[in-house]
């Protein structure tokens, strides 16, 4: 069967059963993230827009919509904004790539690392615990990104969270009863009104990932897969693979898990909105429901395993 629209030969079936040749692929791709950008109102009107780059398929394609909206309205501005945890043999390769495309399209790229906020690598860090990789790398990241977006004055930050990211999360907090913290969740973060947060948004979040591998393919932005060596031994990868049986078997669950999910957000938001307003960590200032936030918390661990 030929493309929906043309006679060109088909490269993606979408869930409806309809095909795309790569043209009306690419021309689906982009009008369904800048719809999602439009209906859930990602971007405002001078907004400064920091994105979250790490190298791979979702940021450079992210990087790449934004700066298009960008030149095409001149509404806003876009940055980029880079951790190096310190992962060998990965974040530096991707990091090249993210150098290389900020180079060509004259984007500011801002790079901060573990190394220089923490003391060392991740790579280092984890010689010398039993920590899982990703439940340090995770608040470390946050952290970085939500200090830095802030200090360099960006109004949003934008990152490349696609539909099977979303779905995982998702199943991940409902598994683990951690409802309150799917709250927290959708297209652009909204149950905090906490200045000290900078506030979120997914543009890609209605695309799956493998939508968003075969754009960026299309469309040169990667020549290669990179995945982080970590990424396998966490519980997101066992949800992740459930998730990938489950959409082999029946296709359409992880849109579904999502357009559920999105329906009953509302309510959530609703329900867990506090007026109770969340401390500063005593050590660094950062937003932190206990005395001491979490990454001060994991740093000082860290440090007294290498005394
Ligand atoms: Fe960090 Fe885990 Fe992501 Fe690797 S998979 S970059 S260790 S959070
Ligand atoms: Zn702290």
């Amino acid at each position: 069967m030929p493309c929906k629209n043309c006679l060109e030969k088909p490269i993606m079936k979408l869930l409806n059963n309809e095909q795309l040749c790569k043209q009306h692929f690419v021309k689906y791709f982009e009008k369904k993230v800048f719809n999602t950008i439009r209906n859930y109102k990602l971007i405002n009107k001078n907004d400064k827009v920091g994105v979250a780059v790490s190298g791979g398929k979702d940021s450079l394609t992210l990087l790449y919509l934004l700066n298009k909206l960008k030149e095409k309205t001149r509404k806003f501005e876009i940055y980029a904004i880079a951790v190096d945890e310190g992962i060998e043999g990965y974040r530096d390769k991707t990091l090249e790539n993210a150098k290389k495309f900020c180079n060509e399209n004259n984007i500011k790229l801002n790079i901060f690392s573990y190394k220089d906020e923490f003391g060392d690598t991740l790579d280092n860090f984890l010689k010398n615990t039993k920590m899982k990789a990703c439940s340090m790398c995770g608040p470390f990241r946050r952290y970085i990104l939500n200090k830095k977006s802030k200090e360099l004055g960006f109004t949003k930050l934008a990152t490349g969270h696609n539909l099977d990211d979303e779905s995982q999360s998702i199943m991940m907090n409902y598994i683990r009863a951690n409802i309150e913290i799917s709250a927290r969740l959708g297209p652009i973060t909204g149950v905090l009104k906490d200045q000290r947060f900078i506030k979120r948004i997914k543009p890609l979040y209605l695309m799956s990932e493998k939508e968003v591998a075969i754009y960026a393919f299309l469309k040169n932005l990667i020549t290669e897969f990179n995945e982080c060596p970590h990424s396998l031994d966490s519980y997101r990868g066992d949800i992740r693979d459930m998730l990938n049986n489950f959409e082999a078997k029946y296709p359409g669950t992880k849109n579904a898990v999502v357009t559920g999910f999105l329906n009953i957000l509302p309510m959530l938001r609703e329900n867990y909105k506090s007026n109770i307003p969340l401390k500063s960590c005593k050590n660094c200032g950062e937003p932190s429901s206990n005395e001491i936030c979490q990454t001060c918390k994991i740093v000082e661990i860290l440090k007294n395993k290498n005394k």
